[in-house]
């Protein structure tokens, strides 16, 4: 059970502490606290776990500073939508708003390589507006004999060229836990001049240790991939792992999924499942075309797969697209093939315009139609 409080209530209230002395007297019931600070207020809500079916949600309703009871499924306790649930969503990191309203795209590079590298794609995204990246310092490769990624040993110029770039946050996976360390103490060392989401790679969807040591902080959003050979509901439960630790601020990402009938590109591509995260949790939703497409080919209408298939996420309602780019994609250490090229950022950008666009008519019509649920319903 969930209670939502009023916003902004005062931890300091008398309200408060009757609360909380009523909760604590509740036979085999233990609680937890979870701020959501949102663009106009902050709010409190409180998890109930326990032997909650005894409780009498009429009864909950009326104590001091609640505003509201949810009844939980079992399942995504803290991220999932839970019947005619509208909550507030998403949060805000380093100036950015992130939820299931807005939309940021993330071009960068797959795998940092050289200092070079990095400050001609961090310099063509200020040159676009763009205020985010990808950049892979500690890379989970399929061979031991591959690149590993650059590592620790990157991070200082990649955040110096960031704090030199004005770019805000940086999406950046991370495969061990001793990573988060490495990057905080990095960050800190050049004066936080930008912000990391920590990214959970296909391959870590149910590490369930990493998840947890990730969930633990919450100075750092995650960006959380769905794991490519195991059921939707089985990729939720394991990002359910990181706010039930106390980090809610998850992005869950689309990356395609595991199966010969994707081919000819690396993973079927799985854009048709936006509005379904979106309606079974509370998660922006992230589209990674590049990892699902896995190539830079282009159709006889000029668009790339790529291009193609963050168009059909974005006019899906997506929330943020991951994208490789590379300068030379030639010369990249990790999945060049299937690198944009800093020349077609304007275009792509562009294109990401025009599905997005589309997209809010089409939210806008459902609206003026005033369609809720189902038309069935
Ligand atoms: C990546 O984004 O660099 C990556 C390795 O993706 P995935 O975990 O989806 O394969
Ligand atoms: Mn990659």
């Amino acid at each position: 059970m969930i209670l939502i409080l009023k916003p902004n209530t005062d931890p300091e209230s008398p309200e408060w502490a009757q609360l909380t002395r009523h909760l604590d007297s509740l036979e085999d019931i233990t609680w937890t606290k979870h701020e959501i600070e949102g663009t106009e207020q902050r709010l409190t809500e409180i998890y109930l776990l326990g032997n909650t079916k005894a409780l009498s949600p009429l009864a909950m309703q009326g104590l001091p500073s609640v505003e509201r009871v949810v009844r939980v499924q079992n399942s995504y306790r803290i991220l999932g939508r839970h019947g005619h649930d509208d909550r507030q969503n998403g949060f805000t990191y380093n100036g950015l708003r992130f939820d299931q309203d807005s939309l940021h795209v993330f071009a960068g590079l797959c795998a940092v390589d050289t200092e070079e590298h990095v400050e001609r794609m961090m310099q063509a995204l200020q040159e676009h507006g763009q205020q985010t990246t990808r950049m892979g310092a500690y890379k989970p490769r399929t061979s031991p004999y591959s690149f590993q990624g650059h590592g620790a040993a990157c991070l200082p110029y990649v955040f110096d060229l960031a704090g030199k770039y004005d770019i805000k946050v940086i999406a950046m996976e991370v495969t061990h836990e001793s990573h988060v360390e490495e990057i905080d103490a990095a960050l800190e060392a050049s004066g936080r001049p930008t912000g990391v989401m920590l990214q959970i790679g296909t391959r870590n969807t149910q590490n369930f240790e990493l998840l947890k040591a990730v969930g633990r902080q919450s100075v750092y959003p995650v960006l959380f991939k769905r794991g490519f050979g195991i059921t939707l509901d089985e990729s939720l439960n394991a990002a359910e792992y990181l706010a039930s630790e106390g980090n809610p601020n998850v992005v869950f990402t689309l990356r395609g999924v595991k199966t010969s009938m994707g081919d000819p590109h690396r993973n079927l591509v799985d854009f048709a499942h936006v509005p379904v995260v979106k309606r079974l949790t509370r998660m922006p939703v992230c589209i990674d075309p590049s990892h699902s497409v896995g190539t830079r080919d282009v159709a006889p209408d000029g668009l790339s797969d790529v291009m193609h298939a963050t168009a059909q996420g974005v006019i899906a309602g997506a929330n943020m697209v991951l994208v490789d780019f590379h300068p030379v994609p030639s010369k990249a250490l990790v999945d060049g093939p299937q690198a944009l090229t800093i020349p077609e950022l304007e275009w792509y950008l562009e294109d990401v315009a025009i599905a997005r666009d589309a997209y809010l008519k089409r939210r806008e019509a459902a609206r003026s139609r005033q369609v809720s649920g189902h038309p069935a319903e």
